[in-house]
């Protein structure tokens, strides 16, 4: 409520999910990748968490090779956690550059 005893409307309440939340978001992407993957331990991998734990779906299968992104990374670090095999070289992008929350 305002101080004059109105209702102001919540700029965010047109958001309807969390995905509507997401394309809100900006990058500027750093031309020095954040994000390494040693892809040739992938193809022994038999969970490959990295594809379903990625918010931003920065891994996919193209047959048995691991394909990824860093463009869309939205500097969680799941995963660095996930990977089993370790693989996962992750470092922050440089200062002021990546994802730039809108929300
Ligand atoms: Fe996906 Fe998060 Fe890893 Fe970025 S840090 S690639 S958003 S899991």
């Amino acid at each position: 409520m305002s101080q004059t005893g109105q209702m102001q409307a919540n700029p965010r309440a047109s958001r309807t999910n969390l995905e509507d939340a997401l394309n809100a978001n900006v990058w500027d992407v750093d031309e020095s990748p954040h994000i390494e993957v040693d892809t040739e331990k992938c193809v022994t991998c038999k969970t490959r968490p990295c594809i379903s734990f990625c918010p931003a779906h920065c891994f996919t299968l193209l047959g048995e090779k691991m394909l990824y992104s860093y463009e869309g990374c939205l500097e969680c670090g799941t995963c660095r956690v996930v990977c089993p095999a370790k693989e996962i070289t992750w470092k922050y992008p440089l200062s002021g550059r990546g994802v730039q929350y809108r929300f």
